[in-house]
Parts: C-alpha cells; structure tokens; sequence
C-alpha cells in the first residue's frame, strides 16, 4: 500500500492508471477503521482495478466542537487493517492541503434532504460532507464511489451531490455491517462503556420489532413502542425515529404494502450519538 499526503503526490501516481484506463474505486473516511470501513474496502477490490481510501477527519461537516475534538483517531492501527485488506492506495491529506487559505466554500442546493432528519439535528452538516467528498471526488476522480448505508441520508445527498456536479462516478451502497449483537458498528462505538454498548443493542431490536410489524400495527404505535423501548434501555435522547419512503426520504404515517419504507433513528446514549437504519420491505 502506497500512502500519499499531498493532491500532488497521489495525482501523479493515479494518472498512470487513468492512462491505463484502470476503474479506480474509491472509500473516504474518517478514519478509526472497524469491520464496517474493511466491507467497504473490499466492496471496492471486487469492483475495481485499484482501490484508494483516503482518511479525513472533516473540521467542516461537525457542528459539535466538542464532538469534532473528541473524534477517535488510531491511525497506525488503521494503516496497518488497511494493509491487511489489500488497500492499494492511502491518502492522508493535511486539513491546509484540502482547506487552502482564504478559499471560500461551495454552498450546494441540497434541497429538502438537507432539512429532516440528520440535517435537520445537525445544521451545515451536509454541506461539510459535500464540501469535503466534491473536493476528494475532483483530487481521485474515482469511476466507483463505495459508502456505506449505514449512513443512509448521507448516501442520498452523495448522490445529489453527483447529480449536482454532473459527475459521473457510479455510488455504489454497502450493507451496513453490525456487531453479533446487532449493533451497528461505528467508530463511536468506542466511546461506549461495555454496559452502554449492551445497552445500545436496542436500537437494532428496536428497527426489527419495526420491520416485523410494519404491516400489521399502525405506524404511530410502533414509533411509540420503540421510543418507550430506548428510553427504558438507557437512551437519554431520542432525535427521531422516522419511518419514510427510501428513494425520497418523505415521512410516511400510514404503511401501503406498494411502499418502499425505510425506519431511521438517531438516539443519544452517555454523549455518544448513534444512528442506525433498516429497510422495512
Ligand atoms: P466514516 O469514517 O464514519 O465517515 O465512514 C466512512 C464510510 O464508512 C461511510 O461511507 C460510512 O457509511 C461507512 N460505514 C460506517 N459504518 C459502517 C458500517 N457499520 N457498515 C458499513 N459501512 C459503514
């Protein structure tokens, strides 16, 4: 595996394979690397010639200082499961290199996606995310993007993203990958005592008991079943559960077997803000 820090450094190297016209596959980070990072990883070995990952923690996508600060970093150990995973090429960048002084940032159209759920508790979040992936996207130039539905919302406004940029990299969305104990791995998880990671499994409980009863209770009941469930099982705050349409991300209140619904939530435990999803049918 090659690591490079600088736009200069992986733009030489990656323009031999253009040349070559290799299909260049591409996984962006943030680094503390788990199982769900390492699916990804070789989602994109499978998909393409040569696979570059790149590790970033974004200043511009946290609207929690707090949280951007006390984001886990363990990037010797992240190198070395990149390594074992057959990843041909790490970039590194420096905030400067991808920040230059005194460049103003993009603003995107993002629309409705960037008002609900995730948008909506955490503002200027998607724009971050955009400003960081369109700056990675222009440096790679990936024929492959890989993300991972885990962060299904953030999937939704990549792909508006690509719209909005007339790019045609192919999103390509990985199933999100979770602990035995259903769990959805996250590099936040770390953050959680082992009692609060037991005691955090209930969200994924909580998404089945929604998947396995969509048809036959009301959709308002379910919501509050689950919401009773995390709040008894050491939740402190629940942002939302939301049950929505999985191509438009509009709330659905009453379920239509035609539906495609998908159940969203995002609940805080101990200061750990988790967030998980599942597609319902
Ligand atoms: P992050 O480092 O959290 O920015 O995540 C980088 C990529 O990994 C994003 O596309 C995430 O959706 C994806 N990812 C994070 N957790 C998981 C997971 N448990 N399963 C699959 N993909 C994941």
């Amino acid at each position: 595996m090659i690591i490079f820090k600088t736009i200069k450094g992986i733009n030489n190297f990656l323009d031999k394979y253009r040349k070559e016209e290799k299909i260049i596959g591409y996984v962006p980070t943030m680094g503390a690397l788990h199982a769900g990072h390492v699916s990804l990883i070789e989602n994109c070995k499978g998909n393409s010639d040569l696979t570059v990952c790149s590790i970033f923690v974004n200043p511009t996508q946290f609207n929690d200082q707090n949280d951007f600060d006390n984001y886990p970093q363990t990037i010797e150990k992240d190198i070395q499961l990149l390594y074992e995973t057959g990843c041909d090429v790490l970039f590194l960048p420096s905030a400067a290199e991808l920040y230059p002084a005194n460049e103003i940032l993009e603003s995107y159209q993002l629309g409705f996606l960037e008002t609900i759920l995730e948008g909506k508790y955490r503002p200027g979040h998607f724009q971050g995310v955009c400003q960081v992936v369109n700056r990675l996207l222009k440096i790679v130039k990936p024929h492959r993007l890989f993300m991972g539905q885990k962060d299904y919302q953030q999937c939704m406004v990549i792909s508006k993203l690509l719209e909005l940029t007339n790019s045609t990299v192919h999103l390509i969305i990985c199933p999100t990958v979770r602990e035995e104990s259903g769990l959805a791995k996250s590099s936040r998880n770390v953050r959680l005592s082992e009692t609060d990671n037991s005691k955090a499994t209930i969200i994924y409980q909580a998404l089945l008991f929604a998947k396995d009863h969509i048809s036959s209770i009301p959709i308002l009941e379910i919501e509050s079943k689950m919401k009773a469930d995390l709040l008894r099982n050491g939740f402190d705050t629940i942002d939302y559960i939301a049950f929505c349409d999985a191509g438009s991300l509009t709330p659905i209140t009453a379920y239509s077997s035609k539906d495609n619904v998908i159940v969203l939530i995002a609940a805080t435990i101990k200061n750990v803000r988790l967030i998980d999803n599942l597609i319902l049918n």
